[in-house]
């Protein structure tokens, strides 16, 4: 038997102590494509790309392939003063994918440290200018990650809630959830309403306001809350007309993700600033940039006495191994001009989540690109969800698990993120799987 001592040593993330005592993390030992198998054998189609980051699938043979070859090279040189071969290549590399404007790269390791360093940049920015903005603008529903700078920009009540009154300096708009729309409009006859609180902010604090942060075309995890580009277009033209920084944090819908390279392309706007992490390294090793304008680098021109220094830098910026990992991931998808090569699966699988909808209890629809959803409700004629403390979703999720399909709903939300690559056959099981579990949910909570 093998011990269990690391489970009471683990302190598991987004996991609360009873859940990892009664419902202990799934022990997986290795990966290939969509699938991934625990200790025992048993296969699972990982349907959510581990947390988003699986472009290609797991263990990719050419990912996998150009990090052995750097192993063998270099596993680390630090980022001042020097620079690893790997970290040149993908710094050229990423030059052809980026919109031109946004013209400089600035290496982190993860997504809430490379929205950390937008932040400070958006902030040093105007002090170097002489404006006292130092206020931010920001999407209820939204998620920038986990360090402090990055929550608190963060409108998700259960993750920042706690922490938001440390911060003083934030103002939040409605969240653009189309299913539950706060300004109560349908697709027809929206005009972007959701976002009438923005220009409210901007119009009273406009001023003292150095940017606004969001999450394009989709808020990931407060539901997966897919949302039309009109209300791209509203935040820029806003933000434009106040003098604030757009930032937009392509974390988890850059490089591909939403059927476009960067999900500000269905909208046809840059940004000032733009975030990457999650997919950059096709999921193999924690990596992330924050790419600006130059002329907001222009401010930061100057010598080492000019306080226009951008002083921040973590030990694994730039890692070689994980800048290898990028350099193979972003090849992959320019050799296959992906997403645009992938319209076909892309239509397959929206019409594979389509198919779901004749459950009455599946509601709220919305996909684009690789980014498929849907509400588990009580009832699809009034959508009202079921009582919280009956946990449905999870207990959908545990269905799901035991058929061998990874799910990991988001509330209400059962979301899917395949990998680029993802085979048809493999979408028919995702959904034929989901539809078994759904008609499980089904019979424990509505029969009677
Ligand atoms: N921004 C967005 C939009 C995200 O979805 C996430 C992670 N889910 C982050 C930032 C934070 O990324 P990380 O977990 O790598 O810090």
């Amino acid at each position: 038997m093998k011990s269990n001592m690391w489970l009471d040593r683990l302190w598991m993330p987004f996991t609360s102590h009873n859940e990892q005592l009664e419902h202990p993390p799934l022990v997986i030992e290795r990966g290939s494509g969509i699938y991934l198998y625990d200790t025992n054998g048993k296969q699972y189609i990982d349907a959510i790309g581990s947390w988003w980051v699986s472009a290609f699938g797991h263990c990719n043979p050419q990912i996998s392939e150009a990090v052995k070859n750097q192993l063998g090279k270099l596993e680390h040189v630090l980022m001042a003063g020097f620079i690893s071969e790997a970290t040149t290549e993908l710094t050229s590399i990423l030059g052809d994918v980026l919109p031109r404007q946004l013209n400089r790269i600035f290496y982190s390791d993860n997504g809430s440290t490379s929205v950390e360093v937008a932040l400070k940049i958006a902030l040093q920015y105007h002090t170097l200018r002489g404006s006292n903005r130092n206020e931010f603008a920001a999407f209820g529903g939204g998620y920038h990650g986990d360090t402090l700078g990055s929550i608190s920009v963060g409108g998700i009540p259960s993750f920042h809630g706690l922490f938001h009154e440390k911060f003083k300096k934030q103002h939040f708009t409605d969240s653009p959830y189309c299913f539950r729309c706060p300004a109560g409009k349908e697709p027809q006859s929206c005009h972007a309403q959701c976002m009438d609180g923005l220009e409210r902010i901007l119009e009273e604090h406009g001023k003292r306001i150095a940017a606004c942060v969001f999450e394009p075309m989709v808020q990931g995890a407060s539901g997966m809350r897919v949302y039309p580009p009109k209300v791209l277009h509203r935040v820029f033209d806003l933000c434009k007309s106040h003098g604030v920084i757009t930032i937009a944090d392509e974390v988890a819908t850059g490089l591909g993700r939403t059927g476009k390279m960067f999900a500000c392309d269905h909208a046809e706007v840059v940004p000032d600033i733009m975030c990457l992490a999650k997919g950059l390294t096709g999921g193999y090793l924690p990596l992330a940039v924050t790419a600006v304008r130059e002329e907001i680098y222009d401010e930061f021109k100057g010598g080492p006495f000019s306080n226009r220094t951008l002083n921040h830098g973590h030990t694994f910026t730039g890692n070689p191994l994980a800048s290898a990992a990028a350099v193979a991931a972003l090849k992959l998808l320019i050799q296959n001009q992906f997403p645009e090569s992938a319209q076909f699966v892309m239509q397959y699988f929206s019409k594979g989540l389509e198919s779901l909808y004749e459950h009455n209890n599946v509601s709220g629809i919305r996909h684009l690109g690789f980014i498929g959803a849907f509400e588990i409700v009580r009832d699809k004629k009034t959508n009202e969800p079921f009582p919280q403390e009956l946990r449905v979703p999870f207990r959908f999720s545990q269905i799901a698990l035991q058929k061998g399909l990874i799910l990991r709903p988001l509330g209400n939300t059962v979301y899917y993120m395949p990998p680029f690559n993802v085979k048809t056959e493999e979408l028919d099981k995702i959904f034929a799987l989901t539809k078994e579990a759904i008609e499980e949910i089904s019979d424990e909570y509505t029969a009677s």
